[in-house]
């Protein structure tokens, strides 16, 4: 725990500034607005897609493709309610909802400054007693509506890694330990969503199921803790924003010899950015009770079965995306103006390159989109011709677009185009023949 007396502030008005900035360059739209908007669902839009994928690419990349100890998965959202009875979701999937009898707001109990003070009406001992409230969506699957087909909305991700361990240690010669990773939808009825992307009741979820030598777990466990820690100080989150917590006894589920969260600093206060826990071989061994197939690993080195036990870093994407959006913006002043700058990390950046024409006559645009022929398979571009080149290079600082390539009249005698880095502002001219090579160099 740091001492809150060192504490870097929080600072409250971003939070307003990147909800702004959102909606106004096409990052997160609220979901369903021409009809008024449909509360806590939100839209992302052309930029919003990119960052998103760009932040999920991020971490598949450092979990599943620079590794050889984890492999991938994607199961489906749509589940038997047997998977949900086996992991102890139907029963304990549950938050404590209190309501305010003064003016009827609801809340989670768990996360109240004061468990008896509403923060709505701020009247003092007018909650009704907590109520345990499921955050599983149910559905019905088929024509009919009846209880034999009823489905849950997965409420995360973890949950396939666990009933598809066999399957993936039959067909992918890992042996522990080994990981199985999933990015995905997640849904939960969440009481109170809210701070924007934050918590919503639809989510996106980047979780890593590790499955280890009951004797190494707790190796393992703090091996993740600080990989992932690392992970996001890798991908430009400043140190002094993000911290490390480790759970008190008292946080722990009944079966986790240890949980520590990745927090960061949001506009509130210090917030769950994701969760590592050491969760030992509870869900494999529910899931071997209730479906009857072993799970387990028979290590024909040493002549032993075991069951594996299990480290779970899990993490939301789209909230992470919301952190990183977060941590980028900044604003700065440039000769008497307010300079809006997302100084995102290159891998996360929407668009690597813009490629702007200054201006759209004739004789300028064919160059343009042969330059743009060039970038365009290599990174995410955009073109844009249109308005002056100020404002342009302006757009493309609160996209936070590493490189604007600018083609001019000078491009038609000389062949080269004016570079301008999104960070410094400094400008630079190279041929049109070593622009790939350039920009390669400096974005790879
Ligand atoms: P909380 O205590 O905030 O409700 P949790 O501890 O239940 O979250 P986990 O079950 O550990 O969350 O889920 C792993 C990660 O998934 C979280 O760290 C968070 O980043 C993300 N996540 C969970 N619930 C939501 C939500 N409703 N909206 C967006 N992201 C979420």
């Amino acid at each position: 725990m740091s001492d809150a007396s060192t504490d870097p502030r929080p600072d409250e008005s971003l939070f307003d500034k990147i909800v702004n900035l959102s909606k106004r360059r096409g990052f997160v739209f609220q979901s369903a607005e021409i009809y008024g908007g449909f509360r806590s669902t939100y839209d992302y839009g052309p930029i919003g897609v990119l960052l998103l994928r760009n932040v999920k690419d991020a971490w598949w990349r450092s979990m599943v493709q620079m590794r050889t100890d984890v492999v991938g998965l994607d199961a489906s959202i749509l589940s038997p309610p047997a998977i949900w009875e086996a992991s102890g979701h139907l029963k304990n999937f549950t938050d404590p909802l209190v309501d305010c009898r003064n003016c009827g707001a609801r809340h989670r109990q768990d996360k109240l400054d004061d468990p008896d003070v509403c923060p709505t009406c701020g009247v003092k001992g007018q909650f009704t007693e907590a109520r345990q409230f499921n955050l599983m969506f149910k559905t019905h699957a088929g024509p009919m509506v009846e209880s034999a087909a009823e489905v849950y909305l997965r409420p995360e991700t973890a949950q396939g890694m666990f009933v598809n361990f066999s399957n993936v240690l039959n067909t992918s010669r890992k042996k522990p330990p080994f990981g199985i990773a999933q990015i995905g939808k997640s849904f939960r009825n969440e009481i109170t969503p809210g701070n924007f992307v934050f918590r919503t009741r639809e989510f996106e979820q980047m979780e890593l199921e590790f499955f280890v030598p009951p004797a190494d777990a707790a190796q393992w466990y703090e091996y993740w803790c600080q990989t992932r820690m690392q992970w996001y100080l890798d991908h430009g989150m400043p140190p002094e924003k993000l911290r490390l917590r480790a759970h008190d006894a008292d946080e722990l589920s009944h079966y986790s010899s240890g949980t520590s969260d990745v927090e960061f600093l949001f506009p509130w206060g210090w917030d769950e950015l994701e969760g590592i826990a050491n969760r030992g071989d509870y869900d494999l061994t529910q899931h071997a009770m209730h479906s009857g197939d072993k799970l387990d690993y028979f290590d024909q080195e040493t002549n032993t079965r075991y069951r594996p036990h299990v480290i779970e870093p899990a993490a939301g994407a789209t909230r992470t995306m919301m952190a990183f959006l977060l941590a980028a913006y900044d604003e700065e002043d440039v000769r008497g103006e307010t300079r809006v700058v997302l100084r995102l990390h290159h891998r996360l950046a929407p668009y690597k390159v813009a490629v702007l024409p200054l201006s759209k006559k004739d004789t300028l645009v064919p160059v343009a989109q042969e330059v743009l022929a060039m970038v365009q398979p290599r990174w995410m571009c955009d073109y844009d011709e249109t308005q002056a080149i100020g404002r342009r290079y302006r757009r493309q600082d609160e996209l936070g677009t590493p490189y604007c390539v600018t083609i001019d009249f000078d491009t038609l005698d000389d062949r080269a185009v004016t570079v301008r880095e999104r960070d410094s502002m400094e400008q630079e001219r190279v041929a049109i023949a070593d622009l790939v090579s350039y920009l390669d160099e400096r974005l790879r």
